[in-house]
């Protein structure tokens, strides 16, 4: 069964079809022919990865499934959230939203934060909403080398590393990211095996 991942994200991509049922064909949005960016107009992670679901399926008339993910902070409230990516500005600089998430946060004792990453699958005209959240907090300043975006300022609750200093095996296990996509593999494994 065809299943379109809405990403062009090669790295996310392997990380699901290594994991998936053979049963289903994965295929990237420019595997479909589909190479505009899809506007993210709503205002809560659930709602932007809603969004670019509906978007494809109304579009192409298949099963798809898409992602959203923002770094939410308690001192903050909720922010940079929906706007983790372009906190600092449009160019989706890294070190720029980190830099000013540790300016917003100077001298601040509280410093609890989460990542929360929302799927939305819909699967024969059904709709799925899958979350995985990670707890964890702010550092004062950047640790390790390793992952993107707000990882060298993220520590998971329970680890006295960063996001960039733990392995990426470790990361790939507990992350966000990691606990959603596990559970949207379990509803697609499981869908299969009710449908043989
Ligand atoms: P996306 O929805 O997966 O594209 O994530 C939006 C933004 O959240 C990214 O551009 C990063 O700034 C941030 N982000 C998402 N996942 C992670 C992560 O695992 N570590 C650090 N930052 C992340």
């Amino acid at each position: 069964m065809k299943l379109i991942f809405a990403t062009n994200n090669k790295n996310k991509l392997r990380e699901i079809s290594q994991i998936l049922n053979q049963k289903y064909e994965l295929l990237s949005l420019k595997d479909i022919g589909f190479h505009d960016d899809i506007e993210e107009t709503e205002s809560t992670i659930k709602g932007n990865s809603e969004l670019k679901a509906d978007f494809i399926n109304q579009k192409y008339k298949i099963n798809c499934f898409a992602d959203d993910t923002g770094l939410e902070i308690d001192y903050l409230n909720g922010e940079p959230g929906v706007f983790s990516a372009r906190y600092a500005g449009d160019s989706h600089n890294d070190e720029a939203n980190i830099k000013k998430v540790l300016q917003k946060l100077e001298g601040v004792k509280n410093r609890k934060a989460q990542f929360v990453t929302v799927i939305t699958l819909i699967l024969d005209d059904k709709k799925y909403f899958l979350e995985g959240i990670i707890k964890g907090e702010i550092t004062e300043q950047k640790h390790g080398e390793n992952g993107f975006g707000y990882d060298p300022i993220f520590r998971p609750e329970g680890y006295s590393e960063t996001f960039a200093e733990i392995s990426a095996e470790t990361k790939n296990e507990i992350s966000h990211r990691a606990i959603a996509t596990k559970k949207l593999i379990e509803l697609l494994n499981k869908n299969i095996v009710k449908d043989c």
